[in-house]
């Protein structure tokens, strides 16, 4: 299976990502958790992308390109990958419309969740993060076993300096400028699938795996 999930920041990509990577066995591309790792491993593309992300802005479309050309030159995307983040803006759908193809490859479904503007940003604002894996909770829809600390290793959860209010406002804004437009070239395609991200991530799963069930 080779999926691209899209939708604006918050509404639950991140934790879809993480159920469908389950369910299809893939491997799960994040651009921007590409990104973070880089810039934890101190590399010089890492600290020249954290001066971007830190201020909600997109890394540089060659920078971004050049990571996922690289990332998709791996063995264990021969099984298929989820696209997370990435492509995000319309010179990045045809980036890798051009990677794909040189590859021979087709992508399998673009999946497009969405939720209103409110909600959006009630998520991102509760979201935590664990410092030293990563994983992703919600002070109010997933909660950690014990408050503050992550499940899985026992981390300190965090909040993203990125998703602090005004940052968050730039990063919806640039969604509406440059990310929502590619949701246009993929339906002129014919390949996208639109899901409601209003409801639970349990009840947007199903929506998914019912829709991707439909278009086999
Ligand atoms: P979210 O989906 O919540 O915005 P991400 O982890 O996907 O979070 O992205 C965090 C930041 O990383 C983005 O705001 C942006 O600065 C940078 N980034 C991630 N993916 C891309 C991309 N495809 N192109 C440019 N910048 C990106």
């Amino acid at each position: 299976m080779r999926i691209i999930l899209m939708g604006p920041p918050g509404v639950g990509k991140g934790s879809e990502a993480e159920l469908l990577i389950k369910s299809f066995q893939i491997p799960h591309i994040s651009t921007g958790d590409i990104f973070r790792e880089l810039y934890k491993d101190r590399t010089t593309v890492g600290k020249i992308a954290k001066e971007y992300i830190s201020r909600g802005e997109l890394v540089p479309d060659d920078i971004t390109n050049e990571i996922v050309r690289h990332r998709l030159s791996q063995p264990d995307v021969k099984k298929g990958f989820l696209f997370d983040g990435y492509p995000r803006n319309i010179e990045q759908a045809k980036a890798l419309d051009e990677i794909l193809a040189k590859k021979g490859c087709k992508l399998d479904a673009v999946i497009n969740i969405d939720a209103p503007e409110e909600q959006i940003v009630e998520r991102i604002s509760g979201r935590r993060v664990c410092s030293t894996c990563g994983a992703v909770y919600h002070i109010h829809s997933k909660k950690p076993q014990v408050e503050g600390i992550c499940d899985l290793d026992g981390g300190q959860l965090i909040q993203r300096n990125d998703d602090m209010p005004e940052t968050v406002q730039r990063r919806l804004r640039i969604y509406k400028d440059q990310t929502a437009p590619v949701i246009g070239y993929y339906q002129e395609k014919g390949a996208i699938v639109y899901i409601d991200g209003t409801s639970t991530i349990a009840h947007t799963h199903a929506q998914v795996m019912k829709a991707l069930g439909e278009l086999n």
